[in-house]
């Protein structure tokens, strides 16, 4: 196969990178490569479907940069495209009367990112979602909203199919070999290769010499599924402790169904794509997954050991149910017993400076781009982010 672009990934940015090339440089190819039988199998399609208002990210970070505009953007696709949109907006409470500096934290990286919000009182906060825990003062984002990222895929792929983006699925990228590339289809020369891999962008991104101060960690979501009917709540609520700190705590959250979950619940994963159990077994990618958390965990005055601990104490569901009924009255053990699908994070450590990598990464040269550490909101942030990428491309390449 010959192509001028090759995107690895029929993902959130995969899809719209190769959209956006097609539609910036017409007399091109473009083609785009997946190991899976269908587009957005991983975590462009099985994610918790948040469009991310984007307060609560630190003003010098990409996610600051394109959150706001990604939630507007993909706010008004889907309405262009009749793909269900519930617009619930997101409580951010105070639970303490020391909580409420975490909330002019919140108040003043919302303004910094130029993100609408409403300052409430407690009893306003009630009106909005009648169950919120609030200690005297809120913030209302009405930006948030949830949609179904399975469906805002589907559409996704076929503008992309009839920009003229073609797509072979079921073809894995194998490896560089000199200027060709080796998949599962035969060997392809393409002019331009776009990494958007995920799980295993970092590992692509080596081959062609970036990423080297990356090692992966990948971490399991997991969410508490609601028996309560659609409606029980009203809004998404979040602690503003939780969000001041690099890692969002437990979160009610509605699905585009007015569903509510609870979590996340977050777990070490041991191979890339664990997501139940034995599934998938992968005993290099094991090793290589202890070999870097051991050899990290402790390193750096044990900053990831301690981000990790707190995630993964917090995951029980007992810790979860009371960690909710912080937030919110009336949650019921009963009412929370079902898991939802599990999904993975491609977290990134540093390991110069042994730090977890919070902000995504975009590497690469004339010949490659590769998108790194693509952790939440990267669906909120697709849009942008995709045409952020082409520019890259594009000053790269010099067109
Ligand atoms: C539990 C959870 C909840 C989340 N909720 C939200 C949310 O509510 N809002 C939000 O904005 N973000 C959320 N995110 C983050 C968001 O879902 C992801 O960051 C985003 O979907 C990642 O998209 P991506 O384009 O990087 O690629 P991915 O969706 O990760 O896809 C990568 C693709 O590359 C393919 N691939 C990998 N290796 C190869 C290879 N060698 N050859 C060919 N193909 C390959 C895979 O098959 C896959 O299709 C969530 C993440 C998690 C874990």
């Amino acid at each position: 196969m010959n192509t001028d672009f090759l995107v690895i990934g029929a993902s959130i940015t995969g899809i719209n990178v190769a959209r956006e090339l097609k539609q910036r440089f017409p007399d091109t190819t473009v083609v785009v490569i997946d190991k899976e039988s269908g587009c957005a199998r991983h975590s462009s399609g099985r994610n918790s479907g948040l469009l991310d208002a984007g307060f609560s990210w630190s003003p010098d970070t990409l996610k600051a940069r394109f959150c706001k505009q990604g939630n507007q953007q993909l706010s008004d696709y889907c309405e262009r495209n009749g793909i269900p949109l519930n617009r619930c907006g997101e409580l951010v409470i105070a639970r303490d009367g020391d909580e409420l500096s975490d909330l002019d934290e919140i108040q003043r990286r919302a303004e910094g990112n130029g993100v609408k919000l409403e300052p409430v009182t407690a009893r306003q906060a009630r009106e909005i979602e009648p169950r919120a825990r609030v200690h005297e003062q809120a913030l209302f984002f009405p930006s948030s909203a949830s949609v179904d990222p399975a469906a805002v895929m589907r559409q996704m792929e076929q503008d992309a199919r009839d920009a003229g983006v073609r797509f072979y699925y079921e073809t894995s990228f194998l490896r560089k070999a000199g200027d060709e590339f080796v998949t599962t289809l035969g060997t392809v020369q393409a002019g331009y290769v776009v990494n958007c891999a995920g799980l295993y962008a970092d590992q692509i991104a080596q081959q062609f010499g970036f990423a080297g101060n990356y090692r992966l960690l990948p971490l399991k979501h997991n969410y508490l599924e609601s028996s309560e009917v659609p409606g029980a709540f009203r809004t998404h609520v979040t602690a503003a402790a939780d969000l001041s700190g690099s890692y969002p705590g437990t979160q009610i959250f509605l699905g585009v169904d007015g569903k509510a979950r609870l979590g996340p619940a977050v777990k070490p994963a041991l191979w890339r794509e664990q997501y139940h159990g034995a599934e998938g077994f992968h005993p290099f990618e094991m090793s290589s997954v202890v070999t870097t958390g051991i050899g990290q965990m402790f390193q750096g005055g044990g900053e990831i050991c301690r981000a990790c601990l707190q995630r993964f104490t917090g995951s029980t569901h007992s810790r979860l149910i009371t960690a909710g009924s912080r937030l919110v009255e009336g949650i019921r053990a009963s009412d929370y017993r079902d898991w939802a699908r599990p999904e993975i994070q491609p977290q990134l450590v540093n390991t110069e400076t042994h730090r977890m990598v919070s902000d995504f990464i975009v590497e690469g040269d004339g010949k490659s781009m590769h998108l790194l550490n693509t952790v939440s909101p990267v669906f909120t942030c697709g849009l942008p982010l995709a045409s952020h990428i082409c520019d890259q491309v594009a000053a790269a390449t010099g067109r």
